[in-house]
């Protein structure tokens, strides 16, 4: 965010803009900014008032205990009005993660006291809202501890290897004051812990870091620790990668491949608009995950997973994604989320956008980059197709209802998710291949969506303006030379299927659904867990779903024998369509069967193959968009 934030230009968010500067308005600056300007806008009040009264913050962040999971946070404010109430609030979620979080859940022990360390009395105005009495002191300090015990990209983990915090769960900003320089200073609970973040030191003053505003205190995450540090240059400029615990990555291999990945999306962009950039690695038995800052990213990842080069390749694609969103929502950002409201929900319909050509280009890039071949390429978008067409709730939910709905559903998955709910992810990346393809077939490759996006990063990008769904689309369109109205509609509004064939056709390939380990449908997935054959999922209007199986009941038997998940589908394989099955199974501890007619079988998987007999034209168009011939992947 720049500084004279705010941007008076943009007009459509303003409403929820002026709400959340009236709030800062009512609660913080009343009386002296009423005398100030008695006729200017809230908006306008709000603005002016932060230029003419500057306050000092200091936050001071110490671990003394780190295997009690706790930060213990301390913030100094200085220069504050004696005789106006200090209004401390604490966000309820961070950028890139659309889900209401309470951080403030995390939150114990508060306290304040003034300048002669008097304590200085506070109350408790809402959930993430502590409001203190300065008591004619214009010097605050106010202690509290963060529990910090969630091994995520977006929240906070501290134990007694290391300390990793995200700003947006661990500080407090002050309503008003959003747009001053905050200073963090940290206090690791061991001489060897070094520091390691992209925040610049003050300096001259130890282990002490100044964020311009507290938009990017909460873009900069800290890992503190005996953590392995890798320094690299790509494009002149500096790059390093911390890694937290033991696995198996070849640091060497890891990090020209990286430099790969930055050369390839800077020449999509047009160079790097970083002074250094941050890869922070934390290495653990299962996870998988990222997230996305302007001059860094924190990856979570499994700790073995960097010899499979399956494995591999999927961490490649996770570092290219969130690398790719350095432009793509950190800086060219949907109208939504041109501000952030640290308070509520930030809605958006082009979430696909952000997030769904973000996942187009994580596979493409690597390509691009020479990290894996083209086979591994289309086989990669192959699998994605797969998961689109044989998603049940792509039948259900339209695309920018998905990215509107995010904050309730995508990251709130119970086990009706797959049947009501189409990922703004997954959709958003088949609708911008399609968009790819539409470019690149009507201009013989000239142009492609790659044009798309430096124009988004020229018009929006570089000066952080909010892009509108309207602008949006013109922008595709301006590019694609083409009335996109009916497609965008289709795409985004209805749940009307997607025409691949139809796009695929012009350069010289199709799908072809995969029939050979077609089953009769029985419509329910089923997990072991504890012994039990668990029902993790159960297909609207399946067989099984019409006899009452739910997800979470037990099955028990098929036609009198026993079943578990890995015999499932050998026992399906012996029957056909119509045949009908007596199933055995737990509902709520009641036993229950039923028969129940199995259902016709349906493709699986779907794969990306070359036509017969491509044409010419065909082939020139291929070549453009993959840069090898058709024949290289018959
Ligand atoms: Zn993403």
């Amino acid at each position: 965010m720049k500084r004279e934030a705010w941007k008076p230009e943009a007009g459509a968010q303003f409403d929820s803009l002026e709400q959340s500067e009236q709030l800062a308005l009512d609660e913080n600056l009343e009386g002296a900014i009423a005398l100030e300007i008695p006729t200017e806008s809230f908006a306008n009040v709000s603005r002016i008032a932060a230029r003419s009264q500057s306050i000092q913050m200091h936050y001071q962040v110490a671990m003394s205990q780190p295997e009690s999971h706790l930060f213990e946070v301390t913030l100094h404010v200085s220069n504050w009005q004696a005789d106006t109430a200090l209004n401390l609030k604490m966000p309820v979620w961070t950028p890139g993660s659309y889900l209401i979080r309470e951080y403030a859940r995390h939150l114990q022990n508060f306290s304040a006291v003034c300048s002669t360390e008097s304590p200085l009395p506070w109350r408790k105005v809402g959930k993430n809202h502590w409001q203190i009495d300065p008591q004619g002191s214009t010097t605050l300090t106010i202690c509290y501890q963060i529990y910090a015990n969630e091994l995520s990209v977006r929240t906070n983990h501290l134990d007694s290897t290391h300390g990793y915090f995200n700003g947006a769960a661990l500080f407090f900003y002050i309503p008003g004051y959003e747009q001053q320089s905050i200073q963090v200073e940290i206090v690791p609970p061991q001489s060897d812990w070094q520091i390691t973040t992209t925040l610049p030191a003050v300096s001259g003053v130890a282990n002490t870091f100044e964020a311009i505003d507290f938009d990017t205190l909460v873009d900069s995450p800290f890992e503190i620790g005996k953590h392995q540090l890798f320094e690299f240059e790509a494009l002149g400029k500096p790059h390093q990668l911390a890694v937290w615990r033991e696995g198996n990555l070849e640091s060497d291999r890891l990090i020209s491949d990286i430099q790969r990945i930055i050369q390839v999306e800077a020449n999509l962009f047009g160079g790097l608009p970083y002074d250094r950039y941050l890869f922070l690695l934390h290495l653990s038995s299962h996870g998988f995950g990222g997230l996305e800052h302007k001059n860094s990213c924190s990856l979570i990842y499994q700790r073995f997973g960097f010899r499979n080069k399956d494995k591999y390749d999927r961490f490649i694609q996770l570092v290219a994604h969130e690398f790719f969103h350095l432009w793509n929502v950190k800086r060219i950002r949907p109208k939504g989320l041109e501000v952030f409201d640290y308070e509520q929900e930030n809605y958006t319909p082009s979430l696909w956008f952000s997030e769904g050509t973000t996942s187009y280009y994580d596979l493409i890039i690597p390509y691009r980059a020479g990290i894996y071949d083209i086979r591994t390429y289309l086989n990669a978008l192959s699998k994605e197709v797969s998961r689109f067409l044989t998603a049940p709730g792509r039948l259900v939910q339209p695309l920018a209802e998905s990215s509107f709905d995010a904050w309730v559903k995508l990251y709130r998955q119970d086990a009706n998710s797959p049947n009501t709910q189409m990922s703004y992810y997954l959709k958003g990346e088949m609708v911008s291949l399609l968009l790819d393809l539409q470019i690149r077939s009507r201009h013989s490759n000239k142009r492609s969506f790659d044009d798309v996006l430096r124009l988004l990063w020229e018009q929006f990008g570089k000066s952080e303006i909010g892009f509108t769904p309207e602008q949006l689309q013109q922008t595709i369109e301006s590019v694609a030379g083409l009335d996109l109205s009916d497609f965008c509609h289709h795409a985004l509004n209805t749940t009307a299927e997607l025409p691949f064939d139809q796009y695929l056709e012009p350069f010289g390939m199709r799908l072809l659904p995969d029939r050979d380990d077609s089953l009769p449908v029985l419509g329910l997935t089923l997990k072991t867990e504890h012994g039990r054959e668990v029902i993790k999922f159960v297909e609207s209007g399946s067989p099984a779903q019409q006899v009452g199986i739910d997800a979470g009941d037990e099955l028990l038997a098929i036609n009198g024998i026993r079943i578990t998940a890995d015999q499932l589908s050998d026992r399906l394989r012996d029957h056909q369509p119509g045949d009908s099955l007596q199933v055995t199974w737990f509902h709520q501890d009641e036993l229950r069967q039923a028969a129940l007619t199995l259902a016709a079988p349906r493709p699986t998987r779907f794969q990306l193959i070359p036509c017969d007999r491509p044409t010419r034209k065909q082939e020139q168009l291929f070549h453009g968009w993959l840069g090898v011939s058709l024949g290289e992947i018959m």
